[in-house]
């Protein structure tokens, strides 16, 4: 029969794990791409998945941080640069995507990373998701889409579901919610893709497309906020729901990723991504037409 162990006893074993574990991490190259800042989000916030997929993926791409660019607008995913290593821009209340396209156009050489919540991308923000489409800025733009305002205390989102009961909303929300998928692909978007925070692993091949794309690249990714919304996004109720995007589905073909959108299933992958000319390719062509008159 096994002896139940002291606490001295199992701290050896405990200790090696940990060890263990914190060696893979190091080998990964993943803290490559971190600051020495900790982050400062919730025990069990989403955001720690997400950043483990981004930095995978960036270590994988072999990105080096000196050309990156983080830039963020206001909400929990808007101290995201302080927690990154590479340049960072930690910007006003929904202006996160024409500070990323002015630092590219600026200089072309940059990785340009735009983060941001639901509420700050499409509340505040959401006049400037369609001109960045259609501009098709070689950028990627990350929405972290958890339903709800975190930094503020819970107040509902425009992904808010009708009917959840959350700090603005005690007798339910009224309001329906924003398919920010179908808004991607409605503006045009030459790249969108999924995930969701609980696939780590998964949403590192998500961002890996998502950072080779030449042109404007939108991942909306689903995401719990642990500490105000018990009822929606949760690990324990959306640990089913997700599925890979099916092999079959044709990702150049802009109705198929739309029936997907509007299947009110839960995919992870890319929905749809198209080759066009970036907004910096045009202003080329612009130039050197200007110059020959
Ligand atoms: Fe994450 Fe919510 Fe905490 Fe913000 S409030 S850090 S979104 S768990
Ligand atoms: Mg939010």
């Amino acid at each position: 029969m096994n002896q139940p162990q002291t606490p001295d006893q199992t701290r050896p074993s405990v200790h090696a794990g940990v060890n263990r574990f914190l060696d893979e991490v190091r080998e990964s190259g993943i803290l490559n791409y971190r600051s020495e800042s900790l982050p400062t989000w919730c025990p069990g916030c989403g955001y720690y998945g997400i950043t483990q997929g981004i930095t995978q993926a960036l270590s994988e791409l072999d990105i080096p941080p000196h050309e990156l660019v983080f830039v963020s607008g206001i909400g929990c995913a808007g101290r995201y640069p302080f927690f990154m290593k590479g340049y960072g821009f930690h910007t006003v209340h929904g202006r996160t995507l024409p500070i990323a396209s002015g630092v590219k156009m600026a200089n072309p050489r940059l990785k340009v990373i735009a983060v941001g919540g639901d509420g700050d991308g499409l509340a505040i923000g959401g006049g400037h998701l369609p001109h960045a489409i259609r501009r098709n800025v070689d950028l990627t733009y990350i929405i972290f889409d958890n339903g709800i305002y975190g930094l503020t205390k819970g107040q509902a989102s425009p992904t808010t579901p009708q009917g959840q009961i959350t700090a603005t909303t005690p007798y339910g929300n009224p309001e329906q919610p924003l398919n920010p998928v179908m808004l991607g692909l409605s503006y045009g978007a030459s790249f969108l893709a999924t995930g969701y925070a609980g696939l780590p692993h998964e949403l590192m091949h998500v961002f890996k497309a998502a950072f080779s794309h030449r042109g404007f690249s939108l991942v909306i990714i689903t995401t719990p906020c642990v500490t105000f919304d018990s009822v929606n996004i949760t690990y324990d109720r959306f640990r089913h729901l997700w599925h890979p995007v099916p092999p079959s589905h044709p990702i150049s073909d802009i109705r198929s990723a739309m029936m997907l959108a509007m299947s009110g299933e839960h995919y992870y992958g890319v929905m749809f991504a198209e080759d066009r000319p970036t907004w910096d390719d045009r202003w080329e062509s612009i130039k050197q037409n200007a110059r020959r008159k």
